[in-house]
């Protein structure tokens, strides 16, 4: 592994609207909008703040404030803040394109330029969105949420892309070549919540405190027990994936799996046998584990 195999590259955005109705607390905002920047100033880091009309009009001296120390203020919309219906995935294309622009030209009235960066509400899009936000100029946003379906909120995305990647001009789940850069939010692919409308992801809200703790609390448990963890799974393949996990956990910690039929078990066995590990640490992960686990 060379050292730029190891660089972490991320992006932190988060959503400002707390002149919205379910905060309507301005002044909680601007508190939460300083704070934030001045962690990620702290760190030498940079943030996206994609922002609503009312957030931009309560405070437009602050966002234009942390536009100039480096960070983005994007854009953020909710339409029925404008008067429609609140999902902007229900509309065809000229009314989300009237939706957006009206929204934008609130925020060039503040920030004296329209934004390039765009966050819709409830990732709630068709596939008229990204076409209307490449021809309003936008050039990147965090619109899609994969592999949630909740088409209650017309805001489907199962198989969308995982990682960053151009936008389809014509089908909002698939990778094309619109000029508009989709990052999507981080998800954890193997899990679902909401009663599987949804996969868990790295969401910092109240709402998925408990989520996350589950997760942490699971992890403890996990680590503390000396159980065992296994291999399986379709990101194994991942470069350097089963190689960390013995480093982080330990090879004695790692048992074989191929979860067949999902996985085809050669192609798991595989990835083990040409793991970057010794011969013991293959032995214990492919064999001795389960020797000691089932008593055999
Ligand atoms: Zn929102």
């Amino acid at each position: 592994m060379t050292a730029e195999d190891s660089v972490v590259y991320f992006n932190l955005s988060t959503d400002c609207e707390a002149t919205g109705p379910a905060v309507a607390d301005a002044a909680l905002g601007k508190r939460a909008t300083q704070g934030l920047a001045a962690i990620l100033d702290a760190e030498g880091w940079r943030g996206s703040f994609f922002v609503i009309p009312t957030d931009i009009e309560a405070h437009g001296a602050l966002y234009r404030e942390i536009a100039e120390r480096g960070h983005e203020v994007g854009f953020h919309v909710h339409p029925a803040a404008q008067g429609y219906a609140e999902f902007c995935g229900l509309y065809g294309p000229e009314t989300q394109e009237k939706i957006i622009s009206e929204a934008v030209e609130r925020f060039v009235q503040v920030m004296g330029e329209p934004p390039q960066g765009f966050s819709m509400g409830y990732a709630s899009a068709n596939d008229y969105t990204y076409p209307i936000l490449a021809k309003l100029g936008f050039t990147h946003g965090m619109c899609s949420m994969p592999g949630r379906i909740l088409p209650e909120c017309a805001s489907v995305w199962a198989g969308a892309p995982l990682f960053m990647h151009y936008a389809h001009p014509h089908n909002r789940v698939l990778p094309g070549a619109l000029d508009f850069v989709e990052i999507p939010a981080t998800i954890d692919w193997e899990s679902r919540m909401w009663g599987g409308k949804h996969p868990q992801y790295l969401r910092v809200e109240l709402v998925d405190a408990k989520n996350h703790f589950y997760t942490m609390r699971l992890l403890r448990k996990l680590l503390s027990q000396q159980s065992l963890i296994d291999t399986s799974s379709a990101m194994n393949m991942t470069p350097g994936l089963v190689e960390w996990g013995a480093k982080e956990v330990g090879a004695e910690r790692l048992l074989y799996g191929s979860d067949s039929p999902c996985y085809f078990a050669p192609m798991q066995r595989a990835r083990i046998d040409h793991a970057e590990l010794s011969l013991t640490e293959k032995q214990l992960i492919l064999r001795d584990n389960a020797i000691r686990l089932f008593q055999l």
